[in-house]
């Protein structure tokens, strides 16, 4: 999948991915993925490379912390 943004990682890629399904369940008609990490805000939202359900409620984060 290419969506025109290659200075970021495929693991940041995929968090990414994962925070724009949890926010917008995979709205493409509400904010593209590309918009999404365009405009992303690491103050609101937490910072991208931070995998843990204190800063972030996706299900990466989740299956990271497997006891919470
Ligand atoms: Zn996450």
């Amino acid at each position: 999948m290419t969506i025109g943004i290659e200075e970021i990682s495929e693991e940041d890629y995929n968090h990414y991915f994962h925070k724009w399904l949890y926010y917008y369940g995979g709205a493409h008609d509400v904010v593209s993925l590309k918009q999404f990490i365009q405009e992303y805000d690491s103050d609101s939202m937490g910072d991208i490379n931070i995998y843990s359900v204190d800063q972030c409620p996706c299900v990466m984060c989740l299956e990271e912390n497997p006891n919470e």
